[in-house]
């Protein structure tokens, strides 16, 4: 039997269609959205009316229209209509940050507060949780939900950690936070939130390998748009590929994994920071340059024997990615060049667009997305 469509379906989807078309262009006249979505103007007058009660779009100064000398009232949507909390655990800190419905900063803070498995850990993070909340002066229902980016594989439900050596924090369930919390709370494994971060920046991305080069390495595979979680949610869990049989000790107990290679840790010492190892770098200190360039060729090793399983563009991103500049870049084309059986095109290496708070960005985002994609907005 043929289904039709119902009357109430036509004007959702009226108001769905002139939402997403304000969102998309940011400031438009009462003209634009008619002319473009072919709607009558009453529609479009109505549902104007309609969704500037409801606080989701408001008027918004003026806009020039395709009539020479006339200028027309502009319409925007509310950008804070919305809000997502994107909390980053570390294992000295806690970045908080909150995102509008563009998934731009409206505020962020860190508390130097040291991870433990422990009631009162959570608790005090939470209470940090609710104070940077209150700050914001936003009403209740308007958050959406809080992502927590941990430093660990999480289950598919978002619920669990399924591995959390580096935190020593497997096993550990949601309910640790959100009992403390009124709003929706979930997990997401660091590296998949920089990748977030990653297509939101770059929505014309559809698949990729993307590298988190930070503290800790880490990755995700970006296919049709979404990213890869696996059969047992392990998938681009690269930084445990061996790599060095006599090399160092990795964090998961293995020798000589990509991890030991290819980290921060591993390139700076002790109590080095990357912008003082990046100046020697640049100024070609000797010793600087030469850690450097063994990092270069191991990464350039690495993304070898990952472009040869999925032949795909690599996006080079995480905290590291701020630092690299297109002479890095020549550096590893070259080594791969004289890795590889093929003739490889200059193309698939990239730098990522979003390297800033990406991975606290990364991990409100997902709640923004299932806000924006809600049938009835
Ligand atoms: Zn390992």
């Amino acid at each position: 039997m043929k289904s039709s469509i119902t009357p109430n379906q036509i004007k959702q989807n009226n108001r769905r269609l002139i939402y997403d078309f304000i969102y998309k262009n940011r400031k438009v006249s009462q003209q634009d959205i008619s002319y473009n979505l072919r709607l009558s103007r009453p529609t479009v007058t109505t549902n104007l009316a309609a969704m500037e009660n409801d606080g989701l779009i408001q008027k918004n100064g003026q806009i020039d229209t395709e009539f020479v000398g006339r200028k027309a009232a502009a319409y925007s949507i509310v950008p804070d209509y919305r809000i997502s909390i994107g909390t980053e655990i570390l294992k000295k800190e806690v970045k908080m940050i909150a995102v509008n419905l563009y998934g731009e900063k409206i505020s962020r803070t860190t508390y130097g507060i040291t991870f433990e498995c422990s009631g009162s850990y959570f608790k005090t993070v939470c209470d940090k949780i609710l104070e940077f909340i209150n700050s914001l002066g936003t009403a209740d229902e308007r958050i959406l939900g809080i992502g927590f980016a941990m430093q660990g594989l999480v289950t598919p439900d978002k619920q669990t950690i399924l591995y959390g050596e580096i935190l020593s924090c497997t096993g550990l369930s949601i309910t640790e936070f959100s009992r403390h919390l009124p709003y929706p709370c979930s997990f997401i494994h660091d590296a998949d939130s920089a990748a977030v971060s990653e297509l939101w920046a770059s929505p014309e991305l559809t698949d990729a390998f993307y590298l988190s080069l930070s503290r800790h390495l880490g990755a995700a595979i970006i296919s049709k748009g979404t990213i890869l979680s696996g059969k047992h949610g392990h998938s681009s869990t690269i930084e445990h590929i061996p790599m060095q049989p006599d090399g160092p000790k990795c964090y998961c107990g293995r020798i000589g994994c990509m991890e030991t290679l290819l980290s921060l840790t591993s390139l700076l010492s002790e109590a080095e920071t990357p912008d003082c190892f990046f100046e020697k770098v640049r100024q070609k200190e000797p010793s600087a340059l030469n850690r450097w360039n063994i990092f270069l060729t191991n990464l350039a090793k690495a993304v070898n024997i990952l472009h040869l399983v999925y032949d795909t563009d690599f996006i080079l991103g995480g905290y590291l990615a701020q630092y690299l500049c297109e002479e890095d870049i020549a550096f590893i084309h070259d080594k791969i060049q004289q890795m590889t059986p093929f003739a490889e095109a200059h193309d698939f290496l990239l730098i990522s667009k979003m390297p800033k708070h990406n991975i606290s960005i990364g991990a409100a985002l997902p709640y923004i997305q299932t806000f924006l994609n809600s049938p009835d907005i």
